[in-house]
């Protein structure tokens, strides 16, 4: 623990401490018939709180809220102007909250305290400003049509975008509140109402959300939080009065949910996994190279769906890239989120920990070296060290299987064909880079990498006008972008015979 170590605030404290409801219908509700799930410290093992374990019944009266708040427009007939106005307030509080909210996340995640204030509270207000400014454009379109059925009659045919109905909104645990106001903003904005559901891991900034949204002046039942495991997404993805469902988590349950969609023809948009490459060609400059591929692969200790964990570097530089990227590896410092000097944090869970060994470990015995790294630290918490493994074959799953933690591979290709192919050998697509001054190359390679996103010179960064999603397995749809609230509306065409 460093002297800058974070003392978290009286009212953080007492936020994670106090008994933890479901906000249903405006108010924190109880369900008797709801177990209760154990929250954790990820940085000490300890319970910091307990919160409810969602049941049927819990989710019922979420989604009972959720649709007679839809059914009586309270939400969806207001002036878009109002809906943006209050979607507005709502970024401010959150901006204000901004040390309150990275301090509850770090305590519950484990991540470090500096990415907590810039990234999970601190890109939250731009993002939601940028989805609330869309409540004010939606637009339809007028068509000229050729209808010749009946000589002489005139027709005017148009397009409307009407909101879904009641979106549930499944977030993962990676950056709990961020990604959960990326499910919840683009179908508040577009009139629809919400129930989100958090991870059962990182389930606490998604409440103090709610009590946010109604300072905001959300109104009652248009934002309902129900915390709960998987057992109660999939409850809630199965009432047939939801109408989307808004998922970001792992490529296995975005296929369970996909299934139960199936079924109803349920609308889903699926953010899920990844296996991402980041390909160094041989004139990137080791001086940023290195320091990119740290940022790609460790960022948020590797737990990012975007993160590079499979690097792929030129013959000319690969020994000298190795030597660098292991030496920054081994000397990165390991340490509680909330000591501001500590470069990895422990992972979120002590089960997620095991996974991540367990990869490490297989990786191992496929034959795969560990350069750095590789080792359960000697401390409490649910730390794992940085670790660099080199000759994993493309059949290993460790060159497969998203790990989602601090492990990343670094193989050597001889051409830049065979570093193409490399990267796209994968079920996955969400990101990749491309680490070049070449533009010739970047002009002729981006084409041909199957990623939702191409990042060239830089890894990991996002933007609100920049769509996100998935080629492949790694999901369905794209969040963000001036296009985010299609995904939350239904197309209505209207044809007027005059
Ligand atoms: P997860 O799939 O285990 O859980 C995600 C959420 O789904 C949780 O709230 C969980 O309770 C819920 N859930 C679990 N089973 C369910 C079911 N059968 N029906 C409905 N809901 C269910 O994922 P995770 O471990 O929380 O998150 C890590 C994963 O998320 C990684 O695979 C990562 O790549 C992915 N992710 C993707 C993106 C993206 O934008 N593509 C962003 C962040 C994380």
């Amino acid at each position: 623990m460093s002297a800058q170590t974070v003392a978290p605030s009286p009212a953080v404290e007492s936020f994670i401490a106090r008994e933890h409801r479901l906000f249903i219908g405006g108010d924190w509700v109880s369900v008797s018939t709801s177990a209760s799930l154990a929250v954790f410290n990820p940085a000490t093992g300890e319970q910091i709180a307990t919160v409810v374990n969602g049941d049927a019944q819990a989710v019922e009266r979420a989604v009972s809220a959720a649709h007679a708040a839809f059914e009586s427009g309270v939400w969806s007939s207001l002036l878009p102007a109002e809906r943006e106005r209050i979607l507005l307030r709502f970024a401010d509080l959150v901006e204000a909250s901004n040390e309150e909210i990275a301090q509850i996340e770090t305590l519950n995640q484990g991540k470090s305290i500096n990415i907590a204030r810039m990234i999970d509270a601190g890109a939250a207000p731009s993002y939601m400003r940028y989805v609330a400014g869309l409540a004010t454009k939606i637009r339809g379109e007028t068509f000229d049509v050729s209808i010749g059925a009946i000589p002489g009659a005139r027709y005017t045919a148009y397009t409307r975008r009407e909101p879904i109905g009641v979106v549930a909104a499944i977030a993962p645990w990676n950056f709990p509140m961020l990604i959960a106001l990326w499910k919840i903003m683009p179908a508040l904005a577009a009139g629809c109402t919400v129930v989100l559901k958090p991870s059962e891991v990182t389930p606490l900034t998604a409440l103090r959300l709610a009590e946010l949204a109604a300072e905001a002046g959300v109104p009652a039942g248009v934002l309902n939080v129900v915390t709960g495991d998987g057992k109660t997404g999939a409850t809630l993805v199965s009432d047939p009065r939801v109408s989307k469902v808004t998922f970001t988590g792992s490529t296995a349950t975005g296929k369970a949910i996909a299934r139960i969609a199936a079924d109803r023809m349920l609308r889903t948009s699926l953010e899920l996994g990844g296996k991402n490459p980041a390909i160094f060609l041989k004139d990137a400059p080791l001086d940023r190279a290195v320091p990119g591929a740290l940022m790609g692969s460790f960022f948020n200790n590797g737990q990012v769906c975007a993160a590079s964990s499979r690097i792929y570097v030129a013959r000319e530089i690969y020994s000298d890239f190795l030597d660098m990227l292991s030496g920054a590896v081994s000397g990165m410092t390991l340490g509680a989120g909330l000591d501001p000097t500590a470069q990895i944090n422990p992972l979120v869970s002590a089960g997620h920990q095991a996974k991540v060994f367990d990869h490490i470990q297989r990786a191992r015995s496929d034959g795969a070296k560990v350069v750095a790294g590789g080792e359960r630290p000697d401390r409490p918490g649910y730390y794992v060290q940085p670790t660099v493994l080199t000759d994993a074959d493309p059949s290993h799953s460790i060159s497969r299987d998203e790990v989602f933690g601090p492990v990343v591979t670094v193989t050597l290709f001889h051409d830049e064909e065979e570093a193409l192919r490399l990267a796209n050998d994968t079920n996955m697509g969400l990101t990749a880079s491309l680490w070049t001054n070449d533009l010739q190359k970047t002009l002729d390679y981006v084409p041909r990498i199957k990623a939702g996103t191409v990042w060239v010179n830089t890894h990991n960064f996002i933007d609100p006008n920049m769509p996100f999603g998935g080629y492949k397995e790694s999901g369905l749809g794209r969040e963000f972008g001036i296009d985010a609230l299609d995904g939350v509306t239904e197309l209505k065409s209207v044809c007027l015979a005059h």
